[in-house]
């Protein structure tokens, strides 16, 4: 390869990993310290602006939609602007892990087990437990319509046996190794006459300062016990589709820190989309027409819709549709999630199935980001 080339595409891959990281707040031409209001009445406006119905044909404006959708899902949600305030796109990539790592775990996918431990902060006194971490598969449907979701995890808590004291009587005795305090002072001789003094973990007690006679045998002993934890919360219609949904100290109870919190992860899955795509209150889909349907129109087609509804779409005679053209639908797009029945658009892009080929079957502008 010429050597300029080589250097220009450096450059250019240079300058797109930087492009990459949009300023949330300046797409939406905001400050740090903006209110929910004013972020929302931005993305309003602006997704108005750039609506791909309003500047057909225009790579610019289409690009700049999707910015400003991407940053609205991020500031519009409160848990993940907060991630975004502290650590960046890194830490709402991580869902809030920016230490690194997939926050579900390698391996096999079971959505109600998956979990990452976040450490433990020390606060005064009592340290914080770790906060845990849960996914939730929902459907586009049930993004549409809101849900009541309920679900069960197999969480850490205090054994009900021995009230968390892993006693079998539920006594507790001061250890007579520490005194309670869980820590001990050994003695080391280095040479006749030296010593060095120094603290360790009580070996009597593991620490706690507390001993037991005999062990519960439920816990055998541990105090905790993993259980299926039963959670529901109420998702409201139009939703953003990866929603971090906050249950305040419901991570692993135990009696050693004051819990942490689960997060559940929303995430959408793939079945029961009846063919539509989201991005952000937009939807999308995509039409197969014949080439006889294209040329000489005269059809109607009822699509099934969320809900039991329905959308028609339908060519008088004569009105010829050509490949790619789009037909964009008012109103029949997402929830708009605070907005008294307000909804986005959905956007129909037609395909003509030309006899013989499915080498014309090609990606279209419009949608070639959403996929
Ligand atoms: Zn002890
Ligand atoms: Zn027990």
């Amino acid at each position: 390869m010429h050597l300029t080339s080589f250097i220009f595409l450096i450059c250019a891959a240079l300058i797109t990993s930087v492009l990459c990281e949009l300023d949330y707040y300046k797409v939406l031409g905001l400050s740090k310290g903006s209110g929910e209001k004013e972020i929302k009445s931005a993305y309003r406006q602006l997704s108005k602006k750039y609506h791909p119905d309003k500047n057909p044909g225009d790579e610019d404006a289409h690009h700049k939609f999707i910015e400003v959708g991407e940053a609205y899902e991020v500031l519009g949600d409160e848990s993940k602007r907060k991630l975004y305030d502290q650590y960046g796109h890194e830490g709402v990539k991580q869902g809030g892990n920016p230490r690194g790592g997939n926050p579900f775990g390698g391996g096999g996918f079971d959505p109600f087990a998956s979990f990452f431990g976040g450490g433990q902060r020390q606060r005064q006194g009592r340290p914080k437990g770790h906060t845990s971490d849960v996914r939730v598969d929902i459907t586009l449907e049930d993004f549409y319509l809101g849900s009541d979701l309920q679900f069960d995890v197999e969480m850490q808590d205090i054994c009900p046996h021995c009230d968390g004291t892993g006693s079998k009587d539920k006594e507790t005795h001061t250890c007579s190794g520490c005194q309670g305090s869980g820590m001990k002072i050994m003695k080391r001789q280095l040479a006749p006459g030296m010593f060095q003094q120094f603290q360790t973990t009580c070996n009597e007690c593991g620490g706690k300062g507390k001993t037991i006679k005999n062990k519960c045998s439920h816990c055998q002993g541990e105090a905790v016990h993993r259980n299926a934890r039963h959670f529901e919360f109420y998702m409201e219609p139009g939703t953003a589709k990866s929603h971090i949904h906050i249950f305040k100290g419901e991570g692993d109870h135990s009696p050693d820190w004051d819990s942490g919190d689960l997060q559940a992860h929303l995430e959408e899955s793939s079945v029961r989309n009846l063919g539509y795509r989201r991005r952000f209150d937009t939807l999308y889909r995509t039409e197969a027409l014949t080439l006889k349907e294209a040329l000489l129109g005269d059809w109607k087609r009822d699509i099934p819709f969320f809900g039991d509804d329905s959308v028609t779409i339908t060519r008088n005679k004569g009105e010829i549709v050509m490949d790619g053209d789009v037909q964009v639908i008012k109103g029949k797009g997402m929830p708009i999630l605070d907005g008294p029945e307000e909804f986005g658009d959905l956007i129909i892009e037609y395909k003509i199935i030309f006899p013989g080929g499915a080498k014309n079957y090609k990606d279209s502008k419009l949608i070639r980001d959403e996929l």
